[in-house]
């Protein structure tokens, strides 16, 4: 899964728009905006349409937030 729209944020935690590289289909879920969740997390998450994750094509997007700094 990708994102596709973060819908709302607050401090690292927020809900968005996920959407499946293969099959086209977005489902909400909430994420922790931090740089692993978005190389390590996302990319892992399962697709409930077809059951696929993210390919190596994957580009983790970049956090809102540096790791450490405090908001
Ligand atoms: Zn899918």
């Amino acid at each position: 899964m990708k994102i596709k729209k973060i819908t709302s944020q607050n401090r690292r935690d927020f809900h968005a728009i996920y959407e499946c590289e293969h099959c086209g289909h977005t489902e909400e879920g909430s994420g922790y905006d931090d740089s692993n969740f978005h190389q390590n997390v996302i990319p892992k998450m399962k697709c409930s349409s077809c059951g696929k994750t993210a390919d190596e094509n994957y580009r983790a997007m970049t956090t809102k937030h540096p790791d450490g700094f405090q908001i």
